[in-house]
């Protein structure tokens, strides 16, 4: 079966999880039948769907003619033969019991047409296992989404042992169809990627405590703000449900042996019934108490090797095992639980070496099997790493944004951190820095396109949370703010014409990041904003001195000191944005404008970009270069060139001498 084949996709359960699958089923234009067991059940999760496709049709993700037709492609139902009688994909997400899996696979088997795949939702039971309850194991596979399923982008594909390849290609076809991004498991091992990753983490904050290597308030300052990742490890496990994470732990301690013996700590919680979040308490007290209060500058050096220790040696265990590839336990994890940077990548830019080290020391002190260091991570330790250092490869390589060449003499920039909303770190500072200067020196460029991956933003911002790691350092805030200063002036004063097409959010150090481009074109459902007020800050990368020189400093008062979001239309028409296109004509259009600037004179692009600049202060000095410019263009072939083509009502060719 093909990806063209697909026309039907039925979802077995309208809970959480189902209905937001069928949702994005048919949102990618797919016939949908949702299967739950009585009626109230089927209609709460097709009124779910109603309600979400209302809000991305308010917030202009969708127009309401998609909203309908997707709603339209949704039949609920109750009768389970019914359901799946013409489905060419089972998505199953009823409730995570073996049981009751059991009974929904048999009779899915006794009443779907022979060519259709099955897939599960489960976060946690074996596909092999519950594959083995139809007669089609080789037509079976886990098709693992993300909660919400609209908004996370993963998806992990998990071949059962007896998944054909092909079919877990469709599979993987299906998921980007719907817009996802599909990432391979090749083993059936207990959490796939993601959860194998983070759960084993949460169970070694909570071993930390109970070992008193460190406090709560220790482990969680380590992960969020030393770290970096997106919350304390105990504060997301009260978000995930300790129960939750429990579970998957039992499962993984019965099936890969003791090094994943659940902490006493935890253990406690789910026995307590003190679950997080959902219960009021957990490991912090939501009701009666602050919550998650995390300090930002409580590190403790232990618990960082430990923890980073601990992802290292599951990370060994995956790729040593022949789960998955270090990239895809990359972009699964930066997907599927917002890490700023992949776990194969963090511990191999903090050293093997260190991280066996730790595990040696912890497994002297302790005994622990957790500790014991997997084969492959020694095997790696010798060779530098998880990630294979290519010494013949002298091209640049960028981590946070992409450089490409899409033809016409442009080179674009995109900022693709995706799951971080394309917010700004120092490190992407340091890269754009290094791409300008790429792009400057490459002849074959003559325009910049600068834009964000994906539909959601240009830029939301700076990356606060990343930034806030190594706490609240005025003195380091300063020389973050200059070196974004900095590069956004390197952009703004950077000799090439550039454009930014910005499509979504365009705020803060985003915006202050737009500012820096000659032109700006903006997608309808595009929203700008500085709202550092808001955070009791200023912009710090530009924002009070060359937004006004765009909009006027009236309307930049207005901006940065109201915090207010602003439309697109309302940018346009303060000036800030010069042109503002349907959704769907952002990525055409803006490319259209800079390979029309790539097509101008070069040298005339330079000369006027300096003598605008210099001339923002002092006219005098701008009138200057202006002259000076003005006089040096008059022995250039350029002007020869637009002479001649004006003359013959031709187009100019330019070649910047
Ligand atoms: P849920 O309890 O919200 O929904 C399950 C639904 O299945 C309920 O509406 C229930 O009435 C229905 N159901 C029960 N028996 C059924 C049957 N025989 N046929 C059809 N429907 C039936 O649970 P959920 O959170 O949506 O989880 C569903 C699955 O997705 C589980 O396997 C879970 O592990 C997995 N999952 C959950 C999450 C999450 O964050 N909630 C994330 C990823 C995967």
């Amino acid at each position: 079966m093909e990806l063209e084949d697909i026309n039907t996709v039925a979802v077995l359960g309208a809970g959480n999880m189902g209905h937001g699958i069928a949702e994005v089923a048919a949102l990618a234009g797919y016939d949908v039948t949702m299967r739950d067991i009585n009626d109230e059940f089927v209609q709460n999760g097709y009124d779910q769907i109603e309600w979400s496709l209302g809000k991305l049709a308010e917030s202009d993700q969708i127009t309401d003619e998609e909203a309908d037709a997707a709603l339209a492609r949704v039949t609920p139902l109750v009768d389970l033969e019914e359901a799946v009688a013409d489905a060419d994909v089972v998505i199953e997400a009823v409730p995570e019991k073996m049981e009751i899996k059991q009974d929904v696979w048999e009779d899915v088997e006794a009443s779907a047409p022979d060519h259709t795949i099955f897939t599960t939702n489960t976060s946690s039971l074996s596909i092999t296992e519950l594959a083995a309850f139809t007669d089609r194991p080789e037509r079976f596979c886990g098709m693992h989404f993300f909660n919400p399923p609209v908004r996370m982008q993963l998806v992990e594909v998990i071949a059962g042992d007896d998944s054909d390849d092909e079919v877990l290609e469709v599979v993987a076809d299906l998921a980007e169809s719907m817009g996802k991004s599909p990432v391979h498991v090749h083993k059936d091992e207990p959490g796939f990627i993601v959860n194998r990753i983070l759960v084993p983490l949460m169970n070694e904050a909570a071993w930390l405590v109970d070992d008193d290597v460190a406090t709560i308030a220790e482990v969680d300052s380590t992960t969020k703000f030393d770290l970096g990742l997106p919350m304390g490890s105990f504060e997301l496990a009260d978000q995930v449900g300790i129960d939750v994470g429990y579970h998957v732990l039992e499962y993984m301690h019965e099936v890969l042996g003791d090094a994943y013996e659940p902490a006493p700590l935890l253990e406690a919680k789910v026995e307590a019934e003190e679950f997080g979040k959902k219960t009021g308490a957990g490991i912090y007290d939501y009701e009666d108490g602050p919550g998650a209060e995390i300090p930002t500058d409580e590190f403790s050096e232990v618990a960082r090797d430990r923890l980073l220790a601990i992802m290292a040696n599951e990370t060994a265990k995956l790729i040593g095992g022949g789960v998955a590839e270090p990239e895809a336990i990359d972009e699964a994890t930066k997907l599927g639980a917002g890490f700023p940077d992949g776990p194969v990548k963090m511990v191999d830019a903090h050293g093997l070496e260190d991280v066996l080290e730790t595990l040696e020391e912890a497994s002297e002190e302790t005994g622990h099997e957790r500790y014991a260091p997997a084969d492959y991570l020694e095997e790696r330790a010798e060779a530098g790493g998880f990630y294979d250092v290519d010494e013949d490869d002298e091209g640049v390589s960028f981590e946070t944004i992409r450089v490409e060449y899409p033809g016409e003499m442009v080179g674009q920039i995109v900022l693709d951190r995706p799951h971080r909303m394309n917010t700004i770190s120092t490190e992407l500072l340091d890269e754009l820095a290094e791409a300008i200067d790429l792009l400057e020196a490459d002849d074959e460029v003559r325009a910049i396109l600068l834009t964000g991956e994906g539909e959601k933003a240009f830029s939301a911002g700076a990356d606060v949370q990343s930034m806030a790691a190594g706490g609240a350092d005025p003195i380091a805030a300063v020389e973050l703010s200059r070196k974004g200063q900095g590069t956004f002036g390197k952009l703004e004063a950077c000799e090439l014409p550039v454009v930014a097409g910005i499509d979504g959010y365009c705020l803060g150090g985003g915006m202050e990041l737009a500012t820096c481009a000659d032109l700006r074109v903006a997608a309808e459902r595009s929203e700008f904003g500085q709202p550092e007020f808001n955070l009791g800050l200023i912009p710090g990368w530009g924002g009070t001195q060359r937004l006004k020189h765009i909009v006027g400093e009236g309307r930049a008062r207005e901006i940065i000191f109201t915090a207010d979001r602003y439309e697109a239309e309302s940018m346009e028409a303060y000036g800030f944005v010069n042109e503002v296109v349907d959704n769907a004509d952002l990525e055409e259009r803006a490319m259209e404008l800079a390979a029309q600037l790539a097509g101008g004179p070069p040298i005339a692009h330079r000369f006027t970009k300096r003598a605008m600049l210099a001339g923002r202060n002092d006219t005098d000095a701008g009138l200057e270069i202006e002259a000076t410019a003005f006089g040096q263009l008059m022995a250039t072939d350029d002007l020869m060139e637009g002479i001649t083509a004006f003359m013959g009502g031709e187009d100019p060719e330019f070649e910047g001498k």
